[in-house]
């Protein structure tokens, strides 16, 4: 590693420095790579050498997205995937066994919580979840099966926040791995490795992308972890295309500046409903009122872009209130550029029954806001002028 700091191995991480390849490194759009004799490609499959063979295993381009984020992380070694999903399915795919068992997190992102519920029975691993806000009652639930505690943190929608170095220390008294989705911190903001995290894992597609133009994941943590997923990973086909890593890569050389906006424009904006009469309640880690400020100051560099609020009225007024956005987009996406605001009450989390909801924090007044770049008094009028609606 040529420095500790995350701004300069996201630019400088390069896997070629040469002429042709200075300023950005090619694109291997290439299925294969061919051996130079028999002997070569011999001990080229036995991993007597380090060499690209196929495309679904390793491509240059790949590695070198994967190095960047596995130097940002602080983490020994990583592996890319097509999705955030695909990384988090072949990470469990990769490490578990029917009979096992996973104590999660409830409020998880939709796709997660899918997984744990309807696919993962089938094969005989199980899951029990324990409510973000009440850490106290986690270790009840771990069992002699139990392999993996598992959280996110800021969660989505609601922006909880769990204390990584607590859950850390009931994984490691109770010899289990314990596995952070990082997704809505990125590594800039917070690296759950230093508070001992095993595995933290990434949707790229969000704000390490940032740009809303690719999807992709990413797995990084121990070295013998890793292993178990790529060789997982090598045999049943996720990996990411070498297009959208080059482009992940690229995106990551501004990571740094995107999020330090991306939260200087979120605290505006949390601060702006925070006083408006509209809204019930906001929720931002990074505001005094936020019930776990000190853990977020604690854990994360800064707030990072996501704020929920409630606006007063329920499902209708959250309703009406999207409808009257003149600038901000209606999207799933997050981390955009672009300022995203979402209803899960009547989207996302339409299906759950309200008590379902409310056990994830999702009351029917709920608005989420990936604030993005834009100029933030844009924004804050945009908000302003639907709340008045
Ligand atoms: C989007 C998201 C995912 C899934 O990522 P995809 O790239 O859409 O597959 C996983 N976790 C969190 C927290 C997310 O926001």
């Amino acid at each position: 590693m040529i420095t500790d700091n995350i701004e300069t191995q996201a630019i400088r991480l390069q896997n070629e420095r040469s002429q042709y390849a200075e300023h950005s490194t090619p694109l291997y759009l290439t299925s294969s790579f061919v051996f130079d004799d028999a002997e070569d490609m011999r001990a080229s499959f036995a991993e007597e050498k380090e060499k690209n063979l196929y495309s679904r295993f390793t491509n240059p381009n790949t590695t070198e997205f994967i190095n960047k984020v596995v130097a940002m992380e602080g983490a020994e070694s990583g592996y890319a995937f097509a999705t955030g999903m695909a990384a988090i399915f072949s990470t469990f795919g990769a490490l578990l066994s029917a009979g096992d068992h996973i104590v999660s997190a409830r409020s998880v992102f939709g796709s997660t919580h899918t997984l744990f519920t309807k696919y993962l029975p089938n094969w005989n691993i199980t899951t029990s979840y324990f409510d973000i806000n009440k850490p106290e009652t986690i270790e009840a639930l771990i069992t002699s099966d139990t392999k993996i505690l598992y959280a996110e943190s800021p969660t989505n929608p609601a922006v909880d926040i769990i204390d990584l170095e607590y859950l850390s220390a009931i994984a490691k008294k109770h010899n289990i791995l314990l596995v952070i989705d990082n997704c809505f911190a990125t590594p800039y903001l917070q690296n759950p490795i230093k508070f001992g995290a095993d595995l933290v894992i990434h949707s790229a597609t969000k704000l390490m992308d940032g740009q809303g133009r690719v999807l992709g994941g990413i797995v990084v943590g121990k070295k013998e972890l890793i292993r178990e997923v790529y060789l997982f990973s090598r045999n049943t086909g996720p990996a990411i295309s070498p297009f959208n890593a080059w482009v992940l890569s690229k995106s990551l050389e501004t990571l740094a500046l995107r999020l330090e906006k991306h939260s200087e424009n979120a605290l505006k904006v949390a601060k702006f409903l925070e006083n408006d009469s509209h809204v019930n309640w906001v929720k931002y880690p990074f505001l005094k009122s936020h019930p776990q400020y000190h853990v977020a100051k604690k854990q994360m560099k800064l707030g990072g872009n996501i704020v929920a609020f409630e606006v007063k009225g329920g499902i209708d007024s959250g309703k009406k209130f999207l409808d009257a956005l003149k600038m901000c987009s209606l999207s799933a996406n997050l981390g955009d550029t672009r300022t995203i605001v979402t209803h899960p009450a009547s989207t996302t989390h339409s299906k759950l029954a309200t008590q379902e909801r409310l056990e994830v924090s999702i009351t029917d007044g709920l608005v989420r806001v990936s604030v993005g770049l834009e100029h933030v008094n844009d924004i804050i009028s945009d908000l302003s002028q639907a709340l008045r609606v």
